[in-house]
Protein backbone atom coordinates (compact mmCIF):
# COMPACT_ATOMS: atom_id res chain seq x y z
CA UNK A 1 0.00 0.00 0.00
CA UNK A 2 1.27 3.50 -0.98
CA UNK A 3 2.62 5.43 2.43
CA UNK A 4 1.44 8.87 1.41
CA UNK A 5 -1.81 7.53 -0.08
CA UNK A 6 -4.21 9.98 1.37
CA UNK A 7 -8.06 9.08 2.64
CA UNK A 8 -9.03 9.37 -0.70
CA UNK A 9 -6.43 7.29 -2.25
CA UNK A 10 -6.75 4.69 0.52
CA UNK A 11 -10.44 4.47 -0.29
CA UNK A 12 -9.59 3.52 -3.43
CA UNK A 13 -6.91 0.44 -2.71
CA UNK A 14 -8.97 -0.93 -0.17
CA UNK A 15 -11.99 -1.03 -2.61
CA UNK A 16 -10.05 -3.05 -4.71
CA UNK A 17 -8.67 -5.17 -2.25
CA UNK A 18 -9.97 -9.01 -1.89
CA UNK A 19 -12.13 -9.87 0.99
CA UNK A 20 -9.22 -11.60 3.02
CA UNK A 21 -6.88 -8.67 2.99
CA UNK A 22 -9.46 -6.23 3.52
CA UNK A 23 -10.39 -8.32 7.15
CA UNK A 24 -6.57 -8.19 7.48
CA UNK A 25 -6.20 -3.99 6.68
CA UNK A 26 -8.66 -3.78 9.74
CA UNK A 27 -7.06 -6.20 12.26
CA UNK A 28 -3.69 -4.65 11.19
CA UNK A 29 -5.07 -0.98 11.97
CA UNK A 30 -6.79 -2.20 15.44
CA UNK A 31 -3.51 -3.44 16.52
CA UNK A 32 -1.75 -0.24 15.53
CA UNK A 33 -4.51 1.48 17.49
CA UNK A 34 -3.31 -0.35 20.54
CA UNK A 35 -0.28 0.64 19.72
CA UNK A 36 -0.79 3.65 19.73
CA UNK A 37 -2.88 4.01 22.87
CA UNK A 38 -0.27 2.65 24.97
CA UNK A 39 2.30 5.22 23.88
CA UNK A 40 -0.65 7.95 24.43
CA UNK A 41 -0.44 6.01 27.71
CA UNK A 42 3.09 6.11 28.92
CA UNK A 43 3.69 9.69 27.16
CA UNK A 44 0.42 10.47 29.86
CA UNK A 45 2.46 8.99 32.65
CA UNK A 46 5.71 10.47 32.05
CA UNK A 47 3.85 14.36 32.02
CA UNK A 48 1.94 13.81 35.27
CA UNK A 49 5.11 12.67 36.88
CA UNK A 50 7.33 15.31 35.58
CA UNK A 51 4.01 17.24 36.50
CA UNK A 52 4.08 16.55 40.42
CA UNK A 53 2.36 19.07 42.65
CA UNK A 54 6.46 19.52 44.18
CA UNK A 55 7.63 20.78 40.71
CA UNK A 56 5.44 23.55 40.90
CA UNK A 57 5.18 25.99 38.19
CA UNK A 58 8.46 24.57 36.66
CA UNK A 59 6.16 21.37 35.96
CA UNK A 60 6.19 19.74 32.52
CA UNK A 61 1.96 20.67 32.67
CA UNK A 62 2.06 23.98 34.53
CA UNK A 63 5.16 25.87 31.94
CA UNK A 64 2.90 24.80 29.50
CA UNK A 65 -0.10 27.13 31.23
CA UNK A 66 -2.28 24.08 32.32
CA UNK A 67 -2.94 23.71 36.09
CA UNK A 68 -3.12 19.51 35.71
CA UNK A 69 -1.27 16.89 33.38
CA UNK A 70 -5.10 15.79 32.70
CA UNK A 71 -6.03 19.38 31.36
CA UNK A 72 -2.50 19.34 29.00
CA UNK A 73 -3.62 15.73 28.16
CA UNK A 74 -6.72 16.94 27.22
CA UNK A 75 -6.08 19.54 25.11
CA UNK A 76 -3.61 17.50 23.08
CA UNK A 77 -5.96 14.46 22.60
CA UNK A 78 -9.43 16.79 22.15
CA UNK A 79 -10.96 14.25 24.49
CA UNK A 80 -13.28 14.42 27.42
CA UNK A 81 -12.21 15.87 30.87
CA UNK A 82 -13.06 12.27 32.34
CA UNK A 83 -11.31 10.71 29.51
CA UNK A 84 -7.86 12.60 29.87
CA UNK A 85 -7.81 12.34 33.89
CA UNK A 86 -8.16 8.20 33.28
CA UNK A 87 -5.39 8.48 30.50
CA UNK A 88 -3.56 9.78 33.39
CA UNK A 89 -3.93 7.60 35.87
CA UNK A 90 -3.09 4.77 34.09
CA UNK A 91 -0.31 6.35 32.08
CA UNK A 92 1.21 6.85 35.74
CA UNK A 93 0.39 3.01 36.84
CA UNK A 94 1.98 1.87 33.88
CA UNK A 95 4.95 3.70 33.92
CA UNK A 96 5.40 3.05 37.78
CA UNK A 97 9.16 1.20 38.67
CA UNK A 98 7.97 -2.44 38.33
CA UNK A 99 7.36 -4.55 41.69
CA UNK A 100 6.02 -1.78 44.46
CA UNK A 101 7.02 -3.16 47.85
CA UNK A 102 4.35 -2.27 50.58
CA UNK A 103 4.86 0.48 52.29
CA UNK A 104 4.08 -1.15 56.16
CA UNK A 105 6.85 -4.40 54.60
CA UNK A 106 9.43 -1.76 53.78
CA UNK A 107 8.88 -0.17 57.28
CA UNK A 108 9.42 -3.09 59.04
CA UNK A 109 12.82 -4.09 57.07
CA UNK A 110 12.76 -7.48 58.64
CA UNK A 111 15.94 -8.90 57.39
CA UNK A 112 15.72 -11.49 54.98
CA UNK A 113 12.17 -10.25 53.82
CA UNK A 114 12.03 -10.32 49.98
CA UNK A 115 10.11 -7.34 48.90
CA UNK A 116 6.37 -7.84 48.23
CA UNK A 117 4.48 -7.70 44.87
CA UNK A 118 2.23 -4.52 44.47
CA UNK A 119 -1.55 -6.16 44.17
CA UNK A 120 -2.38 -4.67 41.15
CA UNK A 121 0.76 -6.10 39.01
CA UNK A 122 -1.35 -8.92 37.40
CA UNK A 123 -3.84 -5.85 35.77
CA UNK A 124 -0.96 -4.11 34.86
CA UNK A 125 0.76 -7.15 33.48
CA UNK A 126 -2.48 -7.34 31.46
CA UNK A 127 -2.49 -3.03 30.60
CA UNK A 128 1.84 -4.06 29.19
CA UNK A 129 -0.18 -7.32 27.42
CA UNK A 130 -2.78 -5.36 25.53
CA UNK A 131 -5.01 -8.24 26.65
CA UNK A 132 -7.61 -5.56 28.40
CA UNK A 133 -8.18 -2.04 27.45
CA UNK A 134 -7.28 1.26 29.68
CA UNK A 135 -11.12 1.68 30.37
CA UNK A 136 -11.09 -1.94 31.62
CA UNK A 137 -7.99 -1.69 33.44
CA UNK A 138 -9.16 1.66 35.17
CA UNK A 139 -12.48 0.54 35.88
CA UNK A 140 -10.81 -2.60 37.83
CA UNK A 141 -8.56 -0.68 39.56
CA UNK A 142 -10.67 1.87 41.00
CA UNK A 143 -13.30 -0.60 42.10
CA UNK A 144 -10.93 -2.90 43.81
CA UNK A 145 -9.59 0.31 45.45
CA UNK A 146 -6.87 -0.08 48.05
CA UNK A 147 -6.48 -3.14 50.50
CA UNK A 148 -7.97 -2.37 54.00
CA UNK A 149 -4.91 -1.38 56.91
CA UNK A 150 -4.80 -3.43 59.70
CA UNK A 151 -6.12 -1.21 63.11
CA UNK A 152 -4.03 0.24 65.69
CA UNK A 153 -4.29 -2.25 68.37
CA UNK A 154 -2.67 -4.64 66.56
CA UNK A 155 0.83 -5.56 67.26
CA UNK A 156 3.37 -4.72 63.95
CA UNK A 157 3.83 -8.41 63.49
CA UNK A 158 0.10 -9.01 63.22
CA UNK A 159 -0.61 -5.87 60.82
CA UNK A 160 2.31 -6.90 58.73
CA UNK A 161 0.61 -10.30 58.47
CA UNK A 162 -2.83 -8.50 57.87
CA UNK A 163 -1.19 -6.21 54.97
CA UNK A 164 0.38 -9.44 53.11
CA UNK A 165 -2.79 -11.50 53.49
CA UNK A 166 -4.93 -8.60 52.58
CA UNK A 167 -2.55 -7.70 49.15
CA UNK A 168 -2.76 -11.45 48.50
CA UNK A 169 -6.30 -11.47 48.02
CA UNK A 170 -6.35 -8.22 46.30
CA UNK A 171 -4.12 -9.63 44.12
CA UNK A 172 -5.73 -12.80 43.55
CA UNK A 173 -9.36 -10.66 42.99
CA UNK A 174 -7.28 -8.85 40.50
CA UNK A 175 -6.47 -11.53 38.17
CA UNK A 176 -9.90 -12.81 38.20
CA UNK A 177 -11.22 -10.00 37.07
CA UNK A 178 -8.54 -9.40 34.48
CA UNK A 179 -9.81 -13.11 33.52
CA UNK A 180 -13.08 -11.89 32.89
CA UNK A 181 -12.55 -8.29 31.49
CA UNK A 182 -12.66 -9.31 27.41
CA UNK A 183 -16.59 -10.79 28.37
CA UNK A 184 -17.73 -7.83 30.55
CA UNK A 185 -18.49 -4.55 29.74
CA UNK A 186 -16.66 -1.63 31.17
CA UNK A 187 -19.71 -0.50 33.64
CA UNK A 188 -20.24 -4.16 34.75
CA UNK A 189 -16.36 -4.74 35.62
CA UNK A 190 -16.30 -1.86 37.72
CA UNK A 191 -19.51 -3.19 39.57
CA UNK A 192 -18.08 -6.31 40.13
CA UNK A 193 -14.72 -4.57 41.35
CA UNK A 194 -16.54 -2.90 43.82
CA UNK A 195 -18.63 -6.17 45.23
CA UNK A 196 -15.69 -8.27 45.34
CA UNK A 197 -14.08 -5.49 47.17
CA UNK A 198 -16.97 -5.29 49.63
CA UNK A 199 -17.06 -9.35 50.17
CA UNK A 200 -13.51 -9.13 50.82
CA UNK A 201 -13.62 -6.33 53.86
CA UNK A 202 -16.91 -6.89 54.94
CA UNK A 203 -16.10 -3.77 58.04
CA UNK A 204 -15.57 -0.94 55.30
CA UNK A 205 -18.60 -1.90 53.29
CA UNK A 206 -20.64 -1.09 56.47
CA UNK A 207 -18.67 2.04 56.07
CA UNK A 208 -18.85 3.03 52.63
CA UNK A 209 -22.52 2.02 52.59
CA UNK A 210 -23.07 4.68 55.29
CA UNK A 211 -20.82 6.89 53.51
CA UNK A 212 -23.16 6.65 50.43
CA UNK A 213 -26.44 7.02 52.51
CA UNK A 214 -25.30 9.81 54.04
CA UNK A 215 -24.82 11.83 50.80
CA UNK A 216 -28.06 11.04 49.46
CA UNK A 217 -29.94 14.29 48.93
CA UNK A 218 -32.86 15.55 46.78
CA UNK A 219 -32.40 19.04 45.84
CA UNK A 220 -34.81 21.26 43.36
CA UNK A 221 -34.12 24.70 42.30
CA UNK A 222 -35.34 27.33 38.80
CA UNK A 223 -32.43 28.00 37.18
CA UNK A 224 -32.14 31.37 35.20
CA UNK A 225 -34.52 30.78 32.36
CA UNK A 226 -37.16 29.27 34.89
CA UNK A 227 -36.67 25.81 34.00
CA UNK A 228 -37.36 23.59 37.50
CA UNK A 229 -34.73 21.67 37.76
CA UNK A 230 -34.14 18.58 40.07
CA UNK A 231 -30.63 16.79 41.31
CA UNK A 232 -31.04 13.04 43.64
CA UNK A 233 -28.26 11.33 45.05
CA UNK A 234 -29.29 7.80 45.41
CA UNK A 235 -28.12 5.36 48.52
CA UNK A 236 -27.69 2.16 47.27
CA UNK A 237 -30.90 0.49 48.35
CA UNK A 238 -32.37 3.21 47.05
CA UNK A 239 -30.75 2.98 43.67
CA UNK A 240 -31.65 -0.34 43.45
CA UNK A 241 -35.24 -0.12 44.58
CA UNK A 242 -35.73 2.49 41.32
CA UNK A 243 -33.97 0.05 39.24
CA UNK A 244 -36.25 -2.41 39.67
CA UNK A 245 -38.96 0.06 39.52
CA UNK A 246 -37.68 1.44 36.09
CA UNK A 247 -36.45 -1.76 34.80
CA UNK A 248 -39.81 -3.10 35.04
CA UNK A 249 -42.07 -0.33 33.43
CA UNK A 250 -39.33 0.32 30.68
CA UNK A 251 -37.80 -3.11 29.90
CA UNK A 252 -39.39 -3.65 25.98
CA UNK A 253 -37.71 -0.22 25.47
CA UNK A 254 -34.09 -2.15 26.86
CA UNK A 255 -34.43 -5.13 25.29
CA UNK A 256 -35.68 -7.39 28.04
CA UNK A 257 -37.61 -10.51 27.45
CA UNK A 258 -40.23 -11.03 25.18
CA UNK A 259 -43.89 -11.24 25.96
CA UNK A 260 -46.10 -14.22 24.70
CA UNK A 261 -49.37 -13.32 26.01
CA UNK A 262 -50.36 -11.20 23.51
CA UNK A 263 -52.12 -8.27 25.61
CA UNK A 264 -48.69 -8.06 27.73
CA UNK A 265 -46.50 -8.01 24.07
CA UNK A 266 -49.45 -5.68 22.96
CA UNK A 267 -48.12 -3.34 25.60
CA UNK A 268 -44.85 -3.92 25.43
CA UNK A 269 -45.01 -2.65 21.47
CA UNK A 270 -46.82 0.30 22.38
CA UNK A 271 -44.15 1.02 24.90
CA UNK A 272 -41.19 0.40 21.94
CA UNK A 273 -42.92 2.78 19.29
CA UNK A 274 -44.05 5.45 22.44
CA UNK A 275 -42.79 8.96 21.01
CA UNK A 276 -41.33 9.91 24.14
CA UNK A 277 -37.14 9.31 25.06
CA UNK A 278 -36.58 7.02 27.81
CA UNK A 279 -36.07 10.31 29.83
CA UNK A 280 -39.15 11.32 29.74
CA UNK A 281 -40.67 7.82 29.99
CA UNK A 282 -38.72 7.68 33.32
CA UNK A 283 -39.93 10.86 34.09
CA UNK A 284 -43.25 10.30 33.47
CA UNK A 285 -43.04 6.76 35.17
CA UNK A 286 -41.80 8.82 38.05
CA UNK A 287 -44.80 11.22 38.62
CA UNK A 288 -47.22 8.42 38.24
CA UNK A 289 -45.49 6.74 40.71
CA UNK A 290 -45.69 9.81 43.33
CA UNK A 291 -49.24 10.70 42.46
CA UNK A 292 -50.20 6.93 42.98
CA UNK A 293 -48.78 7.37 46.42
CA UNK A 294 -50.34 10.45 47.74
CA UNK A 295 -53.75 8.81 46.17
CA UNK A 296 -53.39 5.20 47.68
CA UNK A 297 -55.44 4.56 50.83
CA UNK A 298 -52.48 4.29 53.66
CA UNK A 299 -53.69 0.60 54.36
CA UNK A 300 -53.22 -0.31 51.01
CA UNK A 301 -49.71 1.03 50.31
CA UNK A 302 -48.85 -0.39 53.54
CA UNK A 303 -50.27 -3.70 53.38
CA UNK A 304 -48.07 -4.16 49.74
CA UNK A 305 -44.97 -5.82 50.13
CA UNK A 306 -41.71 -3.56 48.90
CA UNK A 307 -41.37 -3.76 44.92
CA UNK A 308 -38.86 -5.98 43.49
CA UNK A 309 -35.49 -5.78 45.33
CA UNK A 310 -34.24 -8.94 46.55
CA UNK A 311 -31.46 -9.58 48.47
CA UNK A 312 -28.89 -12.48 48.18
CA UNK A 313 -26.70 -13.41 51.68
CA UNK A 314 -24.55 -16.11 52.08
CA UNK A 315 -24.93 -18.55 54.95
CA UNK A 316 -21.98 -20.77 55.59
CA UNK A 317 -23.02 -24.77 56.52
CA UNK A 318 -22.39 -23.77 59.96
CA UNK A 319 -25.30 -21.21 60.10
CA UNK A 320 -23.07 -18.32 59.95
CA UNK A 321 -24.59 -15.24 57.92
CA UNK A 322 -21.76 -13.72 55.75
CA UNK A 323 -21.25 -10.21 56.63
CA UNK A 324 -21.66 -8.70 52.82
CA UNK A 325 -24.62 -10.04 50.88
CA UNK A 326 -25.37 -8.32 47.25
CA UNK A 327 -28.57 -7.72 45.21
CA UNK A 328 -30.19 -10.31 43.37
CA UNK A 329 -30.28 -7.97 40.13
CA UNK A 330 -26.70 -5.77 39.24
CA UNK A 331 -25.16 -7.76 42.38
CA UNK A 332 -24.22 -4.62 44.76
CA UNK A 333 -23.20 -5.37 47.85
CA UNK A 334 -25.06 -4.86 50.86
CA UNK A 335 -23.52 -5.19 54.47
CA UNK A 336 -25.70 -7.44 56.36
CA UNK A 337 -27.07 -4.60 58.74
CA UNK A 338 -29.23 -3.50 55.54
CA UNK A 339 -30.21 -7.52 54.42
CA UNK A 340 -30.97 -7.97 58.24
CA UNK A 341 -33.40 -5.00 58.09
CA UNK A 342 -35.05 -5.96 54.90
CA UNK A 343 -35.48 -9.33 56.21
CA UNK A 344 -37.49 -7.61 58.78
CA UNK A 345 -39.69 -6.47 56.32
CA UNK A 346 -40.09 -9.03 53.81
CA UNK A 347 -38.94 -12.22 54.59
CA UNK A 348 -36.52 -15.03 53.09
CA UNK A 349 -36.26 -18.05 50.88
CA UNK A 350 -33.71 -20.44 51.71
CA UNK A 351 -31.67 -21.87 48.68
CA UNK A 352 -29.46 -24.40 49.86
CA UNK A 353 -26.59 -24.58 46.83
CA UNK A 354 -23.08 -26.55 45.94
CA UNK A 355 -19.66 -24.45 45.91
CA UNK A 356 -20.90 -23.42 42.59
CA UNK A 357 -23.85 -21.93 43.24
CA UNK A 358 -25.76 -24.92 41.80
CA UNK A 359 -29.12 -24.78 43.56
CA UNK A 360 -30.04 -28.18 45.58
CA UNK A 361 -33.16 -27.12 47.00
CA UNK A 362 -35.02 -24.01 46.97
CA UNK A 363 -37.16 -23.48 50.41
CA UNK A 364 -40.11 -21.60 51.38
CA UNK A 365 -40.92 -18.55 52.52
CA UNK A 366 -40.24 -18.06 55.44
CA UNK A 367 -40.77 -15.34 58.15
CA UNK A 368 -43.19 -12.44 56.59
CA UNK A 369 -45.43 -10.82 58.25
CA UNK A 370 -48.97 -11.30 56.34
CA UNK A 371 -50.94 -8.07 55.57
CA UNK A 372 -53.16 -9.08 58.15
CA UNK A 373 -50.46 -8.97 60.63
CA UNK A 374 -49.73 -5.78 59.26
CA UNK A 375 -52.88 -3.93 59.48
CA UNK A 376 -52.80 -5.58 63.57
CA UNK A 377 -49.07 -3.69 64.17
CA UNK A 378 -50.78 -0.71 62.81
CA UNK A 379 -53.59 -0.50 64.68
CA UNK A 380 -51.80 -1.63 68.02
CA UNK A 381 -48.46 1.04 67.10
CA UNK A 382 -50.25 3.98 65.49
CA UNK A 383 -47.06 4.62 63.61
CA UNK A 384 -43.02 4.34 64.18
CA UNK A 385 -42.57 3.58 67.87
CA UNK A 386 -39.32 4.77 68.20
CA UNK A 387 -38.83 7.59 71.41
CA UNK A 388 -40.05 10.59 69.48
CA UNK A 389 -40.82 9.67 66.05
CA UNK A 390 -44.12 10.67 64.61
CA UNK A 391 -43.86 9.45 61.02
CA UNK A 392 -47.24 7.37 60.35
CA UNK A 393 -48.07 3.72 60.00
CA UNK A 394 -48.21 3.86 56.24
CA UNK A 395 -44.43 5.08 56.03
CA UNK A 396 -43.58 1.76 58.32
CA UNK A 397 -41.49 -1.46 58.00
CA UNK A 398 -41.92 -4.40 60.32
CA UNK A 399 -39.28 -4.81 62.98
CA UNK A 400 -38.87 -8.54 64.37
CA UNK A 401 -37.87 -8.18 67.73
CA UNK A 402 -36.11 -11.99 67.27
CA UNK A 403 -33.48 -12.58 65.46
CA UNK A 404 -34.48 -15.27 63.32
CA UNK A 405 -31.40 -18.06 63.51
CA UNK A 406 -30.60 -16.57 67.14
CA UNK A 407 -33.62 -16.23 68.81
CA UNK A 408 -35.64 -18.80 66.70
CA UNK A 409 -38.11 -15.66 65.93
CA UNK A 410 -41.60 -16.12 65.78
CA UNK A 411 -43.69 -14.57 62.99
CA UNK A 412 -46.21 -13.23 65.19
CA UNK A 413 -47.39 -9.59 66.18
CA UNK A 414 -46.44 -10.05 69.78
CA UNK A 415 -42.97 -10.16 68.69
CA UNK A 416 -43.27 -7.34 65.97
CA UNK A 417 -42.89 -3.43 66.29
CA UNK A 418 -43.52 -1.15 63.38
CA UNK A 419 -40.51 1.81 62.83
CA UNK A 420 -40.38 4.18 59.62
CA UNK A 421 -37.45 3.50 57.31
CA UNK A 422 -34.61 5.96 59.26
CA UNK A 423 -35.29 4.40 62.53
CA UNK A 424 -35.17 0.83 61.23
CA UNK A 425 -32.22 1.25 59.58
CA UNK A 426 -30.59 3.11 62.65
CA UNK A 427 -31.44 -0.03 64.96
CA UNK A 428 -29.77 -2.14 62.44
CA UNK A 429 -26.91 -0.51 61.23
CA UNK A 430 -26.84 1.58 65.01
CA UNK A 431 -26.10 -1.15 67.14
CA UNK A 432 -29.62 -0.63 68.79
CA UNK A 433 -31.94 -3.61 70.02
CA UNK A 434 -35.73 -3.76 70.96
CA UNK A 435 -36.70 -6.49 73.26
CA UNK A 436 -40.21 -7.25 75.25
CA UNK A 437 -40.68 -9.77 77.60
CA UNK A 438 -44.83 -11.08 77.50
CA UNK A 439 -46.81 -8.52 76.49
CA UNK A 440 -45.08 -5.26 79.24
CA UNK A 441 -44.40 -2.49 76.81
CA UNK A 442 -41.42 -2.34 74.38
CA UNK A 443 -37.67 -1.56 75.51
CA UNK A 444 -35.70 0.15 73.22
CA UNK A 445 -31.87 -0.51 74.24
CA UNK A 446 -29.14 1.76 72.94
CA UNK A 447 -25.43 0.73 71.72
CA UNK A 448 -22.79 0.81 74.68
CA UNK A 449 -25.07 -1.00 77.43
CA UNK A 450 -26.77 2.37 78.33
CA UNK A 451 -29.68 1.77 80.26
CA UNK A 452 -32.67 1.13 78.15
CA UNK A 453 -35.68 3.49 76.70
CA UNK A 454 -39.19 1.98 77.86
CA UNK A 455 -41.01 2.57 74.29
CA UNK A 456 -44.69 3.52 76.06
CA UNK A 457 -47.90 2.95 73.93
CA UNK A 458 -49.03 6.05 71.96
CA UNK A 459 -51.40 8.00 74.93
CA UNK A 460 -54.44 8.48 72.14
CA UNK A 461 -54.79 5.01 72.13
CA UNK A 462 -53.98 3.67 75.20
CA UNK A 463 -57.27 6.07 75.86
CA UNK A 464 -58.92 4.96 72.37
CA UNK A 465 -58.73 1.06 73.66
CA UNK A 466 -59.67 1.97 77.24
CA UNK A 467 -63.32 1.37 76.41
CA UNK A 468 -62.71 -2.36 75.49
CA UNK A 469 -64.20 -4.47 78.10
CA UNK A 470 -62.74 -6.06 80.22
CA UNK A 471 -59.48 -3.82 78.85
CA UNK A 472 -56.62 -6.22 77.60
CA UNK A 473 -54.19 -5.66 80.05
CA UNK A 474 -51.19 -4.81 77.55
CA UNK A 475 -53.32 -1.31 77.03
CA UNK A 476 -54.33 -0.83 79.97
CA UNK A 477 -53.57 3.12 80.89
CA UNK A 478 -50.80 2.88 83.93
CA UNK A 479 -50.69 5.98 86.74
CA UNK A 480 -47.62 7.49 85.18
ZN1 LIG B 1 -35.66 -4.92 61.79
ZN1 LIG C 1 -39.21 6.73 63.19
Amino acid sequence: MPEDAGVEGLQDVVARLGGDDVVAVLEEAAQIGLWAQQVQLVASGVIATRSSREAGHSGLAQSRGHRTPAALVQEITGTTKGEAARVVRVGTDLIAPAPVPDAAATANDTPGATPDVAWWEPLRGALHANTISSAAYDAIRRGLGEPPEAGEELSDEARTGFAESSREAWRQAAEQLVGEASERTVEELAQAARTVRDLLDPEGAEARFLARFEKRSFRRWKDADGLNRASLILDDEGAAFLDSVENAALRPRRGGPRFVDPEEKRDADALVEDARTNDQLSYDLFMDILRAGVLADPAAVYGTRQAGVRLVQVIDPMGSPFPVGHTEDGLTALPAAAIDQNICNTGTVDVTIDACGNPLDVGREQRLFTSRQRIGLAIRDGGCRWKGCDLPASYCEAHHIDEWDRDGGRTDIDRGILLCRFHHMNLHHGGWRITRSGKNDFELHPPGGKPPILLSPRAALTVAWAGIDPPPPRFRPTAA
